[in-house]
């Protein structure tokens, strides 16, 4: 499927807020773009100035809307309290925040040291749970309503061999995700999440299928509908997820995946390989 289409009417998020972690790169970068082309006023945080300065850049000529570009390592509470600070001071009122950065790599679990394991976790889960707090203590001091969206992983319930740091990490995130959306709707702070199979971005791909690990497991035989997750994809159902239409949506976890991981918890699916002939002699074989 190409040209996929922005699915909201146009002006869903107008004048809204909104602070994407990592929104400098990949998926982060793509759904912060659709939620400019609706209307919104996109703030952008990660660790490095110049990849951020020029996607602000780059947005704000591909959408012409604005863009707020702010440095801040999510392991850091003090750098995401100056998020808030800076974000307020130039838009006012902040009305969502998507926790979408991430760290994570393969490797066999006993090769790794524990300072590598609290790397990932620190920036998955602290990193998440840090914005998560800073923000909603913001909200709730000014009672403002607010929407959460964080980006986990389908093996954040299924967990997963060789990356583990990140497993550990998504799976608290979604334990954050259910547990916020109870004890803060009585604040009006909705929090959901997605759990998005495989979508090409530089960054999961160079770390998660180096070399010629890309050709050797190409992610999209994984998946049923056999190809991979189209940006556009992901944006239209973040953006769903971030504005006033999902108002009664909490607390949830939406895969986007093509199907990819009940497939491959299956059983039995992978007799998808099996080929006709085969079918027929195995039937003839069971008789009538
Ligand atoms: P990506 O482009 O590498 O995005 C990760 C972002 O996180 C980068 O912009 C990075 O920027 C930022 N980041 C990393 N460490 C940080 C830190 N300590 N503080 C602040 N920002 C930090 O990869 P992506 O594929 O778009 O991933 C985006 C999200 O989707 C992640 O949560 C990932 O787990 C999830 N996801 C992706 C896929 C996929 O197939 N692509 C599948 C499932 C889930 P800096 O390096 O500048 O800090």
């Amino acid at each position: 499927m190409n040209d996929m289409e922005g699915m909201l009417k146009p002006g869903s998020l107008k004048d809204r807020t909104i602070i994407i972690t990592g929104g400098g790169t990949g998926l982060g970068r793509s759904m912060g773009k659709y939620f400019l082309e609706l209307g919104a006023n996109l703030v952008i945080t990660s660790r490095k100035k110049d990849v951020l300065d020029k996607s602000a850049d780059e947005l704000m000529k591909e959408t012409g809307g604005k863009v707020l570009a702010v440095t801040c390592d999510v392991r850091k509470y003090e750098e995401i309290d100056n998020v808030i600070k800076t974000t307020e001071a130039t838009f006012g009122q902040i009305h969502g925040v998507l926790n979408n950065a991430a760290g994570n790599f393969i490797s066999p679990t006993e090769r790794l040291s524990h300072r590598a394991f609290d790397i990932v976790v620190d920036i998955v889960l602290k990193g998440t749970y840090y914005t998560t707090l800073a923000a909603g203590k913001n909200w709730i001091e000014k009672k403002q309503p607010g929407v959460f969206l964080n980006i986990v992983t389908t093996y954040a319930w299924t967990g997963s061999g060789y990356v583990v740091p990140s497993a550990c990490g998504k799976a608290g995130v979604l334990a954050l995700t259910r547990s916020l959306a109870v004890e803060w709707a009585k604040y009006k702070i909705r929090s959901n999440a997605i759990a998005p199979g495989p979508f090409p971005t530089e960054g999961a791909w160079s770390r998660l299928l180096p070399g010629e690990l890309v050709e050797k497991f190409d992610p999209a035989q994984r998946v049923p509908l056999k190809r991979v997750g189209e940006h556009q994809e992901l944006a239209n159902l973040a953006a769903y997820l971030m504005s006033d239409y999902s108002a009664y949506v909490n607390g949830e976890v939406i895969t986007i995946d093509g199907g990819e991981w009940l497939r491959n918890g299956g059983e039995f699916s992978h007799l998808e390989t099996i080929p006709e002939t085969m079918w027929d002699m195995i039937e003839k074989g069971r008789g009538k």
